[in-house]
This record gives C-alpha cells, sequence and structure tokens, in this order.
C-alpha cells in the first residue's frame, strides 16, 4: 500500500513539475520518504545495467541505451544528472507498473560513486561499468581510493563487471567477480611520459612500488606494469586499435567502428559501452553499429558563429582530468586560437571547491594560444592559479563581468574555445555575452 502510495504521489509531483516546466528529483525524494525501501521493492523483468565513474559515466550510459534501442529493445534510463538515490527512484516510479513491475528489456543506469552503496543495497545490477576513477571533486567525495572502497563496497559476488584495463585504480575492483576489461591500445597520441600534473596512481595499488608505463594515454590512463609484483594491464576483452582521430574512426576487436566527437575520453567510453552491450547479448558487430550512430549531445559540445569567428563551447566537469582533455583537444585543433576559460560553483550547496584548478595542466597553453580569458564567478581564481603557473599579466585577462567579455574576446584573434566548467549549466549565459 504504501509502495502504490510512493507511485501515484510521486508521478503526480513529477506530472506537476513538468507542467511548470521544471524537471527535479522531488518526486523521487517524496516516494522513498513515503516507502523507504522503495527501490527494493521493484521487480525486473530485463537485466539492469548500472554506470559509475569519475569520467565518462553519463555519455556511456547514453550511448549502451541507445544501442540497445537500436537493436530494438526496450530500455528505461535516468535523465542526465539524475545519478543519486531519489534520481534513481524519481526514474524507476515513472516506468513502473502500479504493482511495481519494470517490464523493459534493459534499465541502463548512470550512478553515482558515492551514492552506488545506498542505491545498490536495494537493488542489484546485472552488469555494472566503471569507466575510471580519478581525484574529483575531492571535498564531496574524498580521494580515488575513498572511492574505490565505497563502490567495492557495493559490488554483490554475482555482478558482471566492466572494467576499464588501462586504470590500475578502477581495474582491481572486486577481484572474484566475473568481469570483462576494456581499453584502448597505443596511438599517434600516446605519451612516453605523462604530460599531465594529476597522476593518481604513482606507485602500485597492490605492492606500492613504482609503477611503469609502455605509453600513456592520459593522466594516469594507459599501458601500465609493475616490474615488483606483476600487476599490468590485463589482456584486454574489448581493445580499441587504430584510433584515426581525425576522420574519427577506430577498430574494436579488429572491427570498423567510428564516433562523431572525436575526444580519447569518447573513444573510450563508446569502448565501454560496447563491451556493456555485448555482455547484455548483442553480437559485437551489432553494438559497434549502433554505438556508430550515437551523437553527442550539442549542450556538450557545439560550434557556432561567434560575430564572424569561429566558437566551440565544451562542457567539462570540474576535475583536472576532464578539463584537461578539453585542454587538449583545442590545443590539437590546428587553427589559431583564444581559450575562454568558464569555471562557475560559487553559491552551489555540493560543492565550492577550486583546488582542482591547481591540478589542471594549464601550463600547456602558454605559447600556443592567442590569449586566454579568465572568465565565470570564479574569473579571479583562474587568474590566480594562472599567475602561479608563471603566466605574465599580459598573458591572460581576468574578466568577472559577463558584460565585458564581448569586448575582451574582441580584442583578441582566432577561434574561440570556450571550455565551461559550471556547477549550474548556465553556459548559455556566457555564449548570448559573446553574440
Ligand atoms: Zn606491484
Amino acid at each position: 500500500m504504501r509502495f502504490l502510495l510512493a507511485v501515484l504521489v510521486g508521478r503526480l509531483i513529477r506530472f506537476a513539475g513538468r507542467f511548470s516546466g521544471r524537471a527535479t528529483n522531488l518526486p523521487g525524494q517524496v516516494a522513498l520518504r513515503i516507502c523507504p525501501d522503495f527501490l527494493g521493492r521493484l521487480r525486473f523483468d530485463g537485466k539492469i545495467i548500472a554506470v559509475t565513474g569519475s569520467n565518462g559515466k553519463t555519455t556511456t550510459t547514453n550511448i549502451i541505451a541507445h544501442t540497445l534501442r537500436q537493436a530494438g529493445y526496450t530500455v528505461a534510463i535516468n535523465e542526465e544528472g539524475s545519478n543519486l538515490t531519489a534520481g534513481v527512484a524519481t526514474t524507476l516510479l515513472s516506468r513502473c507498473t502500479l504493482g511495481g513491475r519494470m517490464p523493459q528489456d534493459f534499465v541502463v543506469l548512470e550512478v553515482d560513486e558515492r551514492y552506488s552503496p545506498l542505491i545498490f543495497r536495494e537493488m542489484t545490477p546485472d552488469i555494472f561499468v566503471v569507466t575510471n576513477l580519478f581525484r574529483d571533486q575531492v571535498v564531496r567525495n574524498g580521494n580515488p581510493d575513498i572511492v574505490f572502497e565505497k563502490i567495492e563496497s557495493a559490488i554483490a559476488p554475482s555482478v558482471l563487471l566492466v572494467l576499464n584495463g588501462d586504470d590500475p585504480i578502477s581495474q582491481r575492483l572486486a577481484p572474484r567477480n566475473p568481469r570483462v576489461y576494456f581499453g584502448m591500445e597505443r596511438t599517434d597520441r600516446s605519451f612516453d611520459r605523462s604530460q599531465f600534473l594529476t597522476h593518481d596512481c604513482k606507485v602500485c595499488p597492490k605492492c606500492f612500488h613504482r609503477l611503469g608505463y609502455r605509453f600513456y594515454h592520459y593522466n594516469h590512463i594507459g599501458g601500465f606494469h609493475c616490474d615488483f609484483c606483476g600487476y599490468q594491464t590485463p589482456p584486454l576483452d574489448f581493445a580499441a586499435d587504430h584510433v584515426d582521430f581525425a576522420a574519427g574512426r577506430f577498430q574494436i576487436n579488429g572491427m570498423p567502428a567510428r564516433v562523431t566527437y572525436r575526444t580519447i575520453f569518447h573513444f573510450m567510453n563508446t569502448t565501454a559501452a560496447v563491451a556493456a552491450c555485448v555482455q547484455a547479448g548483442l553480437s559485437l558487430e551489432r553494438a559497434i553499429a549502433g554505438a556508430a550512430t550515437f551523437s553527442v549531445s550539442r549542450v556538450r559540445y557545439d560550434e557556432m558563429d561567434l560575430c564572424g569567428r569561429k566558437g566551440v563551447l565544451m562542457l567539462t566537469k570540474q576535475n583536472s582530468a576532464s578539463l584537461d582533455q578539453s585542454i587538449s583537444f583545442a590545443l590539437e585543433q590546428p587553427e589559431e586560437k583564444i581559450v575562454v576559460l568558464y569555471v562557475n560553483n560559487v553559491l552551489y550547496t555540493e560543492n565550492k571547491d577550486i583546488s582542482w584548478l591547481y591540478d589542471v595542466t594549464f601550463e600547456r597553453l602558454r605559447g600556443r594560444v592567442n590569449s586566454i580569458v579568465c572568465s565565470g564567478n570564479r574569473a579571479c581564481d583562474i587568474g590566480v592559479r594562472l599567475r602561479l603557473g608563471g603566466f605574465a599579466p599580459e598573458e591572460y585577462q581576468v574578466v568577472e563581468d559577463l558584460g565585458r567579455i564581448k569586448d575582451a574576446v574582441g580584442q583578441t584573434g582566432g577561434a574561440v574555445y570556450i571550455l565551461a566548467a559550471s556547477a549550474f549549466g548556465d553556459e548559455d549565459g556566457i555564449l548570448e555575452a559573446l553574440k
């Protein structure tokens, strides 16, 4: 009775929220208040695929759902960002029958790393994908070791794991569980030495001797090995190879694949999603074909005209690995450019941290872009970071007032790459200010 009430009240709130144009996690919050074991009372006809990790979980979740739908399956998926307990409950209460049955072939859930023990206490996924683990929102999450312990505590013995063989941190999760590994062979953008300030796994997590690398993809992700205990990148069950960044083409286990968004993150996420879909029952060929038609939301990457200049908007998370990869992408484009850094988390309840700015390798921008414009409510914090990194005052501008940003950008030349890390999804504001 409490369950039925929770579903009905939740749906009513959801309907009212939609009517007012606001989508929130309130329906799930209220449903969990009425029926605290709401998630545990659901019965799933199909399989549950859960996805977590520091970077790439939203995209990987979306690619998996898209690929399964392409193959003709019915899929329930949580909306972008609704990856906490109440968000998951909001998704499920809107898709279940009044008796608590989930009739879909698959339920694909993005799950917050920190909340996975709470969510998996009530329901057990069949397949669990972990994209990677990095330091991310340290004030909220703690360091990667703490996040590792949280995730590991959430994994039931029956869960099939899909793990990143190139990540020495998350690869060793729940060693007794069945698992497959995905990863990427050396590319023409691999490095022999780490290029970034942040390296979250300098020593072997098993024996604490120095970890060696055949190559780095980025940060601590790459072909690694410990000469002391033998811990290393395992033989890959799903290996991305022959990566052509310019053409967006590559191979998975020798079969041609492609992506529309040509960052190393996206090649990796696509490989992870293909691995999960094959474990869910698709053939490799079908999984690759489905994933190839996935297009990244224009919200995350967009190109536009800005007063006759090419503009590029890239959304990044507020962690160093994410912003470092956006910087890499900008630097890899051959045209002349400036970079506009937009960071805003002032007044954000979950995380006001800016320490991650000191983990980003901004130094790579020196001499390779015409100018750097620091903007958003954290404009001054970015400016301090650049100054401490040795940038001269004439190499960057700090523009706190969005009303002045068009003038500031107007004094520079080249394409405008806006790298936006906002907690509020308010990037439209800076685009409007630049048009
Ligand atoms: Zn070792």
